[in-house]
């Protein structure tokens, strides 16, 4: 026995009917919208929600009603209304009502041939979604002799003909689709487009525009702007006498077309029509809108309208012009731009319009795409270069030494890593397309090429394309598309500048970092990582001399040559931020890592140093250490080997008071690395004084310059009260506060964080997304123990995490003062932290 729905409601949209996305679904919402507009809509009847359910769970479905809410003397569309746009749903199912006696009625007034086409097309999508036949028995196209065939067909398999019954139909269609909704794959389908467990779905009943029959007649869609740039422009397709994306019987572009006849030519009012239509959209639904519209004898009628699918540069640009023309307030714009998206806009980007040949996938760990011919080693890479091409590096995880090679790339690919490896780090500081962690190849460094899935092999010199913000590694070259730091871009981030309280600043090893930084208009510079100068040809070699000077002596000698270099780096950079504030952080890194490690690297070694090569490979063995990231680096550095600090402080006075005689006064931040005691930071603290002095007296000049500490240790943390008495800024150093929170190490967690991510142990990376319940107490401790001690400190994070929306409003929840990331990441945390401020 079948029960009545007592909820049985179907709701005529008119402008003053009660309709809510929640009860009727999105689309039944925007025709509404679309009706009070006054836009030609025919007449539409929603079904809630409700309804939608209990005809799912099997109530029947009132005859009377339905027969009086749709007289049978026309055709109807159903289409899906879930509550958002995103959640998918069953396909419309257009001319319902047709049977024998349409037939009749159309083929009088729009002829056979276009009748019989509907017709079939009807009983086609009826046979296949209502009555789940095999879609294969009803496809053959329109043409003489099909209906009866399809005729014939329908009732061979159901011993029964095709159901004239107009309102039987709807009732079987209505049912159909309440019922595809509560599928399993459709369920799954939806919730993996983040649509909760329980959502529902209202129908929309539309009586059809038919698009076919005399005078001019078709159907199409239309936007007003591009979807991938965004564009003012028209795009879109009609089909002269055609219902839907079904085949064309007449070619008619839309706008004018060298191939052939066009809307816009053959019915310059009707396209105006249209144009106006897409202008009271804009005003009246404060977007852009894509309009679905049907011709009939050059009658038009909007039969649907979404919300124009855009790309991140086309989100930006419309977002900018719809405040720009006051359509929208400029908060509104803001919040209109999802933040990530913008770190898209600052590279390449593979066209996604573009076909992909995807060789693997990896971490994606710097965002954007170039082609560039295989390379396998840092001196490849550099050979490459110099003869002007452009290379792809790739290492089975990079080290220091590689530095070099990756400067020389457009693009980094390591099979293993993780988030913040050494390759993830520097890519992203220097803009690189990088992806990391991609188990799916193994690298052969040594017959240069790499296998990737199913044993496909590529060498030195092959061509393929990274794309660093999808992680995918693709075959030979992709269209891409330009960098977009457009006026729009330039203007959204002023925008969020006005509204965002907390400081973005970028961290900077290089002159180049900085350029970079200054371009995204960071508010100075948060970490510049000094061992990073080291590296280059000229200054590693003497670098070496200096870890390898048997006395205090020989290493200040060494020293003074590091001096000038040194001087200039941070004049350069004291000159490129014109007075913004920039921190330099002391030499961090184990000594070892500027020392080669194989046998040939000695060999050079000992000539470089004109020692012989057993000493040469005793010191290095010396120098080693069992767990190198918890040794002999840092402020412990500092202490131990205080003349490496001496320099440093030296070249930061000196780069000051020349950069200040002829540019904006310059006040350095110097920060001390890996302190977990006050007592670090005293002894420290009493020779940058003592140096400071000197370089005053020396030079009859006068500076200021603060004095700082990195908190990334547990214990600076939590004895970061004692620690701020010496400290005039506290920065958490999120990178090794994690790794030591965790005992998880930042270079070797990449082998198994997707196991771990997977399996809920941890419910993201910690290394990319900030542990806010672990890290994020000691920071929470830090800052506020930090602050009692000494009330106006300035606290920051500057490890990687510091470029993370979630990370940034928790920073910013925290109090703290400003965040410090990779420039290229300085757009995206400036845009979030104004969205977190609305
Ligand atoms: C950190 O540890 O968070 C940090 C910024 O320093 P590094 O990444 O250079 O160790
Ligand atoms: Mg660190």
């Amino acid at each position: 026995m079948q029960k009545h729905v007592d909820t049985m409601e179907f709701i005529e949209l008119t402008p003053g009917a009660e309709v809510k996305t929640t009860r009727h679904g999105w689309r039944a919402k925007c025709l509404q919208r679309l009706i009070r507009l006054e836009l030609p809509v025919p007449r539409t009847v929603a079904l809630p929600c409700d309804t939608v359910r209990a005809i799912a769970a099997g109530h029947a479905i009132d005859r009377d009603h339905l027969s009086e809410a749709f007289p049978s003397d026309f055709l109807v569309s159903v289409r899906s209304s879930p509550e958002n746009p995103e959640w998918g749903g069953p396909g419309t199912v257009l001319n319902v009502g047709m049977n024998d006696s349409m037939l009749a009625r159309l083929t009088e007034s729009h002829g056979a041939e276009a009748a019989e086409a509907l017709y079939l097309r009807f009983v086609q999508n009826y046979a296949t979604h209502v009555d789940r036949l095999d879609p294969d028995m009803f496809a053959e196209e329109p043409g003489p002799g099909a209906l009866e065939r399809a005729m014939a067909t329908y009732r061979q398999e159901l011993d029964e003909g095709f159901p004239q019954d107009p309102v039987h139909q709807l009732a079987q269609v209505l049912r159909s689709m309440a019922r595809a909704w509560e599928g399993t794959t459709a369920r799954l389908l939806r919730e993996a487009k983040g649509a909760p467990a329980d959502a529902v779905l209202g129908l929309v009943v539309q009586q059809m525009a038919l698009g076919i029959g005399p005078g001019l007649s078709g159907s199409g869609t239309i936007q007003f702007v591009d979807s991938v740039t965004g564009a003012q422009q028209i795009t879109g397709r009609f089909r002269g006498q055609s219902q839907g994306r079904k085949r064309a019987v007449e070619t008619l572009y839309l706008t004018r077309d060298p191939r052939g006849a066009s809307l816009e030519e053959a019915s310059p009012e009707t396209f105006a029509k249209l144009q106006e239509f897409g202008d009271r959209c804009r005003i009246g639904l404060r977007e852009e809108m894509q309009l679905e519209f049907a011709i009939e004898n050059s009658d038009v009628a909007v039969i649907d309208a979404v919300r124009v699918v855009r790309s991140s540069r086309a989100a930006v640009r419309v977002a900018v012009r719809l405040a720009e023309q006051e359509i929208i307030p400029r908060e509104d714009a803001l919040l209109r731009v999802e933040p990530r998206a913008l770190s898209e806009l600052l590279h390449y980007q593979v066209d996604p319009r573009a076909p992909r040949d995807v060789l693997a996938r990896g971490i994606a760990a710097s965002p954007g795409a170039a082609t560039g011919k295989l390379v396998f080693s840092a001196a490849a890479a550099q050979a490459a270069a110099a003869r002007d091409e452009r290379c792809i590096l790739v290492r089975r995880e990079t080290s220091p030494e590689d530095i070099r090679g990756m400067h020389a790339s457009v693009a980094v690919l390591t099979e293993r890593g993780g988030i913040t490896s050494h390759a993830a780090v520097i890519a992203r500081g220097l803009g690189l397309p990088c992806i990391v962690g991609c188990s799916e190849i193994q690298v052969n460094s040594r017959d240069r090429s790499l296998t990737g899935p199913k044993g496909r092999v590529f060498r030195e010199g092959d061509l393929v394309t990274l794309d660093g913000s999808s992680g995918e590694v693709l075959v030979g070259e992709a269209a891409m598309l330009e960098p977009a730091l457009d006026e729009g871009f330039q203007t959204l981030l002023h925008w969020a500048d006005t509204v965002r309280d907390i400081g973005i600043r970028a961290n900077a090893d290089t002159p180049d970092d900085a350029r970079t930084a200054r371009m995204f208009e960071a508010d100075g510079i948060g970490l510049c990582r000094t061992e990073h100068m080291f590296f280059d040809e000229d200054r590693l070699t003497v670098m070496r001399e200096m870890i390898f000077a048997d006395t205090p002596n020989d290493r200040r000698v060494a020293l003074e040559r590091l001096l000038p270099m040194q001087r200039e780096d941070f004049k350069a950079l004291f000159d490129i931020m014109a007075g913004q504030p920039v921190c330099i952080r002391l030499f961090d890194p184990p000594l070892h890592e500027f020392l080669p490690h194989g046998r040939e690297g000695m060999r050079e070694l000992a000539e470089a140093l004109d020692r012989p090569l057993s000493e040469v490979t005793r010191r290095v063995e010396a120098l080693s250490e069992f767990n190198p990231m918890l040794g002999m680096r840092g402020v412990r550095l500092g202490v131990t080997v205080p003349e490496i600090y001496d320099m440093q402080a030296r070249a930061i006075f000196e780069a000051t008071i020349e950069a200040s005689e002829n540019g904006a006064q310059v006040v350095p931040e110097i920060m001390i690395p890996l302190v977990s005691a006050q007592r670090e930071v005293e002894i420290v603290k009493t020779r940058i004084d003592a140096v400071a002095s000197a370089v005053k007296n020396e030079r009859k000049a006068d500076f200021t310059y603060r004095l700082g500490v990195m908190v990334e240790t547990p214990r600076a943390a939590l004895r970061a009260g004692e620690i701020a008495e010496h400290a005039a800024f506290l920065s958490f150093g999120t990178n090794d506060l994690t790794q030591m929170t965790y005992g998880l190490s930042r270079d070797d967690a990449g082998r198994f964080m997707s196991t771990y991510v997977n399996q809920g142990v941890y419910s993201e990376d910690p290394f990319h997304i900030l542990d806010v319940e672990g890290v994020g107490e000691l920071l929470l401790i830090g800052a506020s123990r930090g602050r009692a001690a000494r009330p106006n400190v300035t606290i920051s994070v500057c490890g990687e995490h510091g470029g993370n929306p979630e990370s940034i409003a928790f920073c910013r929840a925290a109090g703290m003062d400003y965040v410090s990331c990779s420039p290229f990441r300085v757009p995206v945390a400036r845009l979030a932290a104004a969205h977190f401020a609305l």
